[in-house]
């Protein structure tokens, strides 16, 4: 009886000290998978050490390439001019908007695509010779010195208006035009046109620039929409390097 009794009770503890284990540990398991998915996160850098050199790759440094780098830590050739730059057929407010033909076409199909859409963009700005950058970098260097033109413009040279890729495609440069029809019809359709937003908001210290939801750059059709899939900035997705000047 006795014996019976002292296994009865053998049996019962330890069914009282499993529910009591599972009860204290169960929530921790639950814990470690949550941890364990905020690890894997972590673990991708948020900015990626670059892989390839520019310089090395005629994607980025041939002069006809429509991936021609121009960033803070990769200036264009000297007095570098593109050939086959042309004014665009679209609304400018006044402003001479050239680019290079084969984005220059693609941005008036994008403007007329908009349009049939209700929302009107406007170019205030694209092509950009060195000399126009360098009497708007001095006029900034000159009203605040050079950290403060460093910080709403590039050096001559640097400045990808200078490629005949670009544009900047609103007269009000801060934030708030990404919430604008047209910021935000730019924002869903540029890529389908060959675009991307260049300077991403997130991006800021891998692209070297601000938030700039009016810049856009022509990258040509497939590696536009595979940019814009992947959520990558320029430098990111071909693993060059970008940040700050030298
Ligand atoms: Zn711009």
């Amino acid at each position: 009886m006795t014996k019976k009794l002292s296994v009865f009770a053998l049996i019962l503890g330890g069914m009282v000290a499993f529910t009591g284990l599972f009860i204290i540990f169960r929530p921790n398991i639950r814990v470690t998978v949550v941890e364990s998915v905020v690890d894997d996160v972590d673990v991708i850098p948020a900015t990626p050490e670059p892989t390839l050199s520019p310089e090395e790759d005629p994607r980025f440094s041939d002069l006809d390439s429509n991936l021609l780098l121009a960033n803070k830590k990769h200036p264009l050739p000297d007095g570098y001019i593109p050939e086959d730059l042309r004014e665009m057929d679209i609304y400018t407010a006044g402003a001479l908007c050239e680019m290079r033909e084969e984005a220059a076409k693609h941005m008036e199909d994008m403007f007329a695509a908009a349009l049939k859409d209700g929302v009107q963009l406007v170019c205030a700005s694209a092509y950009r010779s060195e000399e126009r950058q360098l009497s708007l970098y001095s006029g900034y260097v000159k009203e605040g010195g050079q950290d403060f033109a460093d910080s709403v413009s590039s050096r001559p040279g640097y400045s990808e208006h200078q490629t005949g890729l670009a544009a900047d495609l609103s007269y009000q440069v801060n934030e708030g035009f990404a919430d604008t029809p047209q910021g935000q019809w730019l924002a869903a359709h540029a890529h389908e046109y060959g675009f991307i937003l260049r300077y991403p908001k997130g991006k800021e210290d891998i692209t070297g620039f601000d938030f700039e939801p009016w810049h856009f750059r022509y990258v040509g059709m497939e590696y536009a929409k595979d940019i814009y899939r992947s959520g990558q900035c320029f430098e990111e997705y071909f693993g060059l390097e970008g940040g700050d000047y030298k």
